[in-house]
């Protein structure tokens, strides 16, 4: 009994040691000096035991969940470097709109001229998406919010991987939060998929309702995938035709 209690305490002190040093390298705190000459105690299968259990141990609240306008939001990420994502980033694309927009678009991620802009959906997909938006919806593009789900443009435009998503994915879930929009528009496989958590493909996913914290999603195409197929565009207008339907209250 004695030999449990003590093994639980080293787990407890090689986990928080980990969270401090966590902390540090993101950013958020520092670690008294004596503390990182100290050498980590080592215990045999630590590793194995701590992967799962220091999250819930030391858990804490995720940046910006206190943030109570998306200004506050932004302060709180401020120059993010909680995943691997950050080395490779020009600036961090936080999204744009209006803050109590009723119609908000998702996105996959930052590519490269969003990435030096600092803005998302700015190249020749973003101009696609303007026109959706103007000229398809007789909107104007600050009447709604654009986002993606991760803030740092991947290496080459690849998609981003697990870990970087279940890093980033509390930013967008505190954006939503804050502007409670009517209506998402989750563009393309990858954005749809993540914020589904479905492996279901896009073509199956596009044109119907779905939820996302339980607001009403339509998945539809990315723009630079219609840049590419183009004979796809009366695909993602019939699916645009049911989200403006929704907003003029026509599915009530
Ligand atoms: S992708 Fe998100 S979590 Fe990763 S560094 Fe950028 S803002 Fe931070």
């Amino acid at each position: 009994m004695e030999s449990n209690d003590n093994s639980e305490f080293d787990l407890l002190v090689v986990s928080l040691r980990r969270h401090l040093q966590r902390r540090q390298r993101a950013g958020l705190g520092l670690l008294p000096k004596a503390e990182q000459r100290t050498a980590e105690p080592t215990i045999n299968g630590a590793n194995e035991l701590l992967r799962d259990r220091e999250v819930e141990l030391f858990a804490e609240p995720a940046q910006g969940s206190g943030a109570a306008t998306l200004e506050e939001l932004r302060a709180a990420i401020g120059d993010c470097r909680l995943c691997k994502l950050c080395s490779g980033r020009t600036n961090l694309v936080f999204g744009v709109g209006n803050p109590r927009a009723r119609l908000m678009f998702v996105g996959e991620g930052p590519g490269r001229d969003e990435d030096r802009q600092g803005e998302p959906f700015v190249g020749r997909a973003g101009q696609l998406l303007t026109d959706i938006i103007t000229k398809g919806m007789g909107l104007k593009r600050e009447d709604v919010y654009i986002a993606n789900v991760v803030k740092c443009r991947p290496p080459d435009n690849r998609n981003p991987e697990p870990d970087e998503v279940a890093t980033c994915e509390p930013f967008l879930k505190k954006q939503i939060d804050l502007i409670r929009p009517e209506i998402i528009v989750g563009l393309g496989k990858f954005a749809v998929q993540t914020l589904l958590q479905s492996k279901v493909p896009i073509s199956k996913l596009r044109g119907n309702w779905h939820r996302y914290l339980g607001i009403k999603l339509m998945p539809t195409f990315h723009p630079a995938y219609l840049l590419r197929n183009p004979a796809d565009k009366k695909l993602v207008w019939e699916d645009i035709k049911k989200v403006i339907k929704e907003l003029q209250g026509e599915n009530a």
